[in-house]
């Protein structure tokens, strides 16, 4: 499991926790997440623009 950072605003995504915020339940990878999905914190940055953290 990855987690992916948005560089504007530090949101981090987890695939291991998901965001059932954002209707994506714990689990979801983030190649299941659509290319266009912005961050829901900041709402700048999309899932390409995201840096990918960890192992
Ligand atoms: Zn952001």
């Amino acid at each position: 499991m990855s987690s992916y950072r948005c560089e504007v605003c530090d949101y981090v995504y987890n695939e291991a926790d998901g965001d059932p915020r954002e209707g994506f339940p714990a689990g979801t990878a983030w190649a299941d997440i659509p290319d266009d999905w912005p961050c829901p914190d900041c709402g700048v940055r999309e899932k390409i623009d995201f840096e990918k953290i960890g192992q």
